[in-house]
């Protein structure tokens, strides 16, 4: 029988790095999740535990990294990654991106690795393009409260293409629009799962600013498909993955209301510094490289998002 090949995923007990974990190993990979656990967490991991094709390196990416062994995939995930984590981790967010990315391409080039960066929207900023295709440069403050993220994850595509282009590493960067399904945290601060727990504790959905600026939002499912065929691509990228369908927050509260909560208030709070003001992924590249669209309507992925969060918040009930 063939040897499986072997994947590491770093955060790989994160919200989209479990997604993902899981994903290879249904595909029967050999999966070794690399996490030091301080915003992944236990939980999501916990069923793959006893399989044999899954192992758990509890280890910060950004120090050197020593894995046994053959590897053909490395899919670099650690980040805090919602803006609440970052404005409380802004060290850890810029070492992650900077050193950790060096470290997992280092790790790369010695195993004759395929690399994949997950990178972000956040790399647009505030955009003055709309929709943002891949060519788009960004606006950016690096000085403001959400440049730890943004600038690291610029950092680590300028070092991911550096290593492509003077070690001759085989490397991918996509970047990742706002995505959303269980396993995401219910105190992680991120719209939807805000929501989706204000509306099952029955609390007012709290609108920053006056909810006009707009997010597309994907579901996990589809986010894992477009990686894992870019994982086994050999496209360099960046591709954006995401949702093209476009909602303000207030529409998307309106929604949340509609499908789970009617009777609920709305609550305007302060719009966070530099949140921006648009977001729309333009999918071309990846429809014509990868054949790849999100299939998953909004209703449908908020409805088993929602059960995620009640079998969590009242198991009693469910
Ligand atoms: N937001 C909101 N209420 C919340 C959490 C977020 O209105 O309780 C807004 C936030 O200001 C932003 C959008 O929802 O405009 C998406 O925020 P999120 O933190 O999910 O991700 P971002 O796209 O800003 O990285």
């Amino acid at each position: 029988m063939k040897e499986p090949k072997r994947v590491l995923i770093t955060g790989g007990a994160g919200f989209l790095g479990s997604h993902l974990c899981e994903r290879f190993v249904g595909e029967g990979f050999r999966v070794v999740c690399l996490d030091n656990f301080i915003t992944g967490n236990p939980d999501n991991i916990v069923h793959l535990l006893g399989n044999p094709l899954f192992s758990v390196l509890e280890v910060d990416a950004t120090q050197f990294i020593y894995v046994e062994g053959p590897l053909h995939y490395i899919l670099h995930f650690a980040s805090p990654a919602s803006p609440m984590d970052y404005l409380k981790f802004p060290i850890q967010t810029l070492k992650v991106g900077g050193l950790g990315t060096h470290k997992v391409l280092g790790l790369a080039k010695n195993k004759n690795a395929r690399m994949l960066l997950a990178s972000t929207s956040e790399v647009y900023g505030d955009p003055e393009v709309h929709p943002q295709p891949e060519s788009y440069w960004g606006h950016v403050n690096p000085t403001g409260p959400r440049g730890v993220y943004d600038e690291a994850k610029r950092y680590a595509e300028a070092m991911t293409m550096a290593y492509r282009r003077y070690h001759g590493v085989n490397t991918c960067i996509v970047r990742i629009f706002n995505t959303y399904g269980p396993r995401m945290r219910t105190n992680d601060g991120r719209v939807v799962p805000a929501f989706l727990t204000q509306a099952i504790r029955g609390e007012p959905l709290t609108v920053f600013g006056s909810g006009e600026q707009s997010r597309s939002f994907c579901y996990v499912d589809d986010l894992v498909e477009g990686i894992f065929r870019l994982v086994l691509s050999d496209h360099e990228g960046p591709i954006n993955l995401g949702n093209p369908e476009e909602f303000t927050v207030l529409q998307f509260a309106r929604a949340v209301q509609k499908l789970f909560a009617p009777e609920l208030q709305i609550d305007f709070r302060p719009l966070p510094t530099d949140d921006p003001r648009t977001r729309q992924p333009d999918i071309a590249l990846a429809r014509t490289l990868l054949g790849w669209e999100p299939q998953t309507h909004l209703e449908v992925g908020l409805q088993k998002t929602h059960e995620y969060f009640l079998r969590l918040l009242q198991p009693a009930r469910v």
